[in-house]
């Protein structure tokens, strides 16, 4: 349910990236998420799971500007030669682009044919673009849209997570603490996070992972660049929440109005 997200790093911070990472999969947080648009982070992850990569879930993602029938072919041989594998577990369109989803899919389903990737999705995809995915990819080809979901920003659970959910897509929580925006522990918000978190031995984070995760559909891949911070996001695996803890964070950080267009970072 807990993976491990990546993003820009830079050459100083890459021994504790790939710590942080090798620390994640030892506490079996084994979903590893990155793209070819964040810099050198497939190179990370390939040195994070050198002679490791059969414990992994590595999922990558195809830049729309790439995405053509043979650009996403393309795309994903540089992946996973910077990733230093055979194969990706998933392998996502990023965002919806301009070109045709028919011409992504027929190269997600060559790669599939190929046994390059195991099998695809999408990524801030909102109701409109799944329908029309599915329409062009078929049942059950989708196996996972990637979101922003987070305690500030709940939009997916109005139209997108029940989608999902009646489609048998998973769906992946980016972003889950904000992108570096968690609640203050002085803040309204907080004090509740800290105060149920104190309740079970927690972290505040644990218990906002927890929150985010307890729709069994949802994944939730959190970015964190070193041991500890690692250590503590996969720590949420044994914690559970009561029906009214959870009821008191939803009032905390309330769902809010639909918008009119999905968020996404
Ligand atoms: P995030 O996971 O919400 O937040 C990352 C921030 O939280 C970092 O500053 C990190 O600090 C900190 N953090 C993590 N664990 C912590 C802990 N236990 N205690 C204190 N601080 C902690 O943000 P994100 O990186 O935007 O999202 C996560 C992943 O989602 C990305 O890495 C990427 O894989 C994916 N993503 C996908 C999309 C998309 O369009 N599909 C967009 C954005 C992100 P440290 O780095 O210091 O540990």
């Amino acid at each position: 349910m807990i993976g491990q997200g990546t993003w820009y790093i830079d050459d100083a911070n890459r021994p504790r990236a790939v710590a942080a990472l090798r620390r994640g999969l030892d506490l079996g947080m084994t979903h590893i998420d990155t793209a070819e648009m964040y810099g050198d982070a497939e190179l990370v992850v390939g040195e994070a799971i050198a002679r490791r990569r059969d414990e992994v879930f590595l999922v990558s993602k195809v830049l729309p500007s790439n995405a053509s029938r043979n650009g996403t072919i393309a795309a994903c041989e540089r992946s996973l030669a910077r990733l230093g594998t055979d194969r990706l577990d998933c392998y996502l369109l990023h965002w919806p682009g301009s070109h045709p989803l028919e011409e992504t899919f027929a190269g997600f389903e060559r790669l599939r044919e190929q046994g390059k990737i195991l099998s695809w999705g999408v990524s801030n995809f909102d109701v409109a673009d799944l329908e029309a995915a599915w329409k062009v990819g078929g049942k059950g080809r989708i196996a996972c849209n990637q979101v922003l979901y987070h305690l500030g920003e709940r939009a997916i659970e109005h139209a997108v997570l029940p989608w999902c959910v009646e489609h048998g897509v998973a769906v992946v929580a980016y972003s889950p603490f904000g992108h570096g925006d968690f609640p203050g522990p002085r803040t309204p918000g907080g004090l509740v996070m800290e105060d149920i978190a104190a309740s079970h031995g927690a972290t505040a984070r644990q218990v906002a992972l927890r929150f985010l995760v307890r729709h069994p559909s949802v994944f939730a891949i959190p970015k964190a660049s070193s041991v500890e911070h690692a250590a503590e996001n996969a720590g949420t695996g044994a914690l559970r929440l009561t029906d009214a803890e959870l009821a008191r964070i939803d009032a905390a950080f309330p769902l809010g109005p639909r918008p009119s267009r999905l968020p996404m970072l």
